[in-house]
């Protein structure tokens, strides 16, 4: 069987708040296979953002194992898991977080460079990457110069720069327009389709998570199937 893109196994991750604490994820487990789409639905507070950190190694759980790619990273020293992170996850978020003094273009090469690449291996791939998200009229805008569609698909295009295995989004259409929403949401899916790619896309919009392979939600900390 092919390696998994992401397992989370019994994961645990609890805040202390003063004299109380407050029990997140209560041995979460989920497992996301390559070219595979899971929508993550739940209420606010329920512990999605947390979930995707410990995923994207953000943060460690507390108790329970994340491997990416079938590696445990439980183990890994900070400098090893910033590595991980680099080169195999991508993460898109609510705010788009572009460099504001950077054009689409320089944004998408930027992870990149950081990762290795010459500056023309790094903006041969950025180019091709706007195209196909079809913003290959837009490489020298800067974020300000963008729509708000414009600029979450050039933050997609960024997280997927170094072809990582695995994508999280942390409700990247919830500061949109239902349309523009929609549109978004198709570049994204038609690309994990593309490539292979393992996403896990937290939403509010269940038109959406429709539309992925799988749908899953937080119940008393755990990741419960949906229908
Ligand atoms: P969601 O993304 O589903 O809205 P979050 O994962 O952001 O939920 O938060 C889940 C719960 O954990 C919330 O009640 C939130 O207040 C709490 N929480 C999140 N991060 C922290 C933190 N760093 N310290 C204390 N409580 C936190
Ligand atoms: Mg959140």
């Amino acid at each position: 069987m092919a390696d998994s893109a992401l397992l989370l196994d019994r994961v645990e991750r609890r805040y202390v708040q003063g004299a109380a604490t407050l029990d997140i994820l209560r041995g979460a487990s989920l497992t996301l296979w390559p070219g595979q789409s899971v929508a993550l639905v739940a209420p606010s507070g329920s512990g999605k953002s947390t979930l995707l950190h410990l995923a994207g190694l953000l943060e460690r759980p507390d108790a329970g194992e994340v491997m990416v790619g079938d590696e445990p990273t439980a183990t890994l020293n900070d400098a090893a898991r910033t590595a991980m992170r680099r080169s195999r996850i991508g993460f898109v978020y609510q705010a788009h977080h572009l460099l504001a003094e950077f054009s689409a273009l320089e944004n998408v090469m930027m992870p990149q460079m950081i990762n290795g690449l010459s500056r023309p291996e790094a903006a041969k791939r950025a180019t091709e990457l706007l195209a196909y998200l079809g913003l290959g009229q837009r490489t020298t805008h800067r974020p300000a110069e963008l729509s708000g569609g414009e600029q979450q698909r050039v933050a997609i295009a960024r997280a997927v720069a170094n072809a990582p295995g695995l994508l999280l989004a942390d409700e990247p259409t919830g500061n949109l327009d239902p349309k523009t929403a929609d549109h978004v949401f198709g570049t994204l899916s038609t690309l994990v389709k593309a490539t292979g790619l393992a996403a896990l896309i937290a939403t509010h919009n269940m038109d959406l998570a429709g539309r992925m392979d799988r749908r899953v939600t937080l119940a008393d900390g755990l990741v419960v199937e949906m229908a």
